[in-house]
């Protein structure tokens, strides 16, 4: 969702229920098993405009997708809360020299054309920036909650399971004590 600045002077709220049509983008990056609703993401953003210098927008994002467990490839609801804290500098060419932009630790991005940004792509870095690269869940006896495998077990493959579950088996088989 394209948002234009360039005439924003204070601070607007956007309140994101999950229903907006241009959350399409970020909700086809995840899968709803069939027979499961799909979640929805909420967002509660505020851009605020006072700075003639930049825009700055801060917020929240909430949600909770279905993702595949790194483990088992298993349908797990993965709840993410993440908060977003962007600068986007105006175009400052026409204000005086002496305006300065205060030290934040924030990182600085540009409007495009010097007007807007996007929501969109912003909580969607967001989402994305909250997924770890693995995604497993386990619980307090070391085992994935998803399919109740122990995580140090390897995982099994029909042929030759028993082997598999038990390497020193499978050593015995070479037959190197005759
Ligand atoms: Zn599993």
């Amino acid at each position: 969702m394209i948002i234009d600045v360039s005439k924003m002077k204070s601070i607007e709220t956007f309140k994101i229920e999950g229903t907006e049509d241009w959350l399409s983008k970020i909700y086809a990056e995840f899968k709803t098993p069939k027979d499961a609703q799909k979640p929805l993401l909420q967002a509660l953003v505020s851009v605020d405009a006072r700075d003639p210098a930049c825009v700055t927008v801060r917020g929240t994002v909430d949600y909770t997708p279905f993702v595949d467990c790194s483990r088992c490839g298993l349908a797990i609801s993965w709840a993410i809360s993440e908060s977003i804290e962007t600068r986007f500098l105006r175009d400052i060419s026409e204000l005086s020299d002496e305006l300065e932009l205060d030290e934040t630790s924030i990182e600085d991005f540009t409007l495009t054309n010097g007007k807007t940004f996007d929501l969109e792509e912003l909580i969607n870095d967001a989402v994305q920036l909250a997924l770890p690269t693995r995604l497993i869940r386990v619980g307090a006896n070391d085992e994935c909650l998803v399919c109740d495998e122990k995580l140090s077990d390897p995982i099994q493959n029909s042929a030759d399971s028993e082997n598999a579950l038990n390497p020193f088996k499978a050593l015995k088989n070479l037959k190197l004590d005759s």
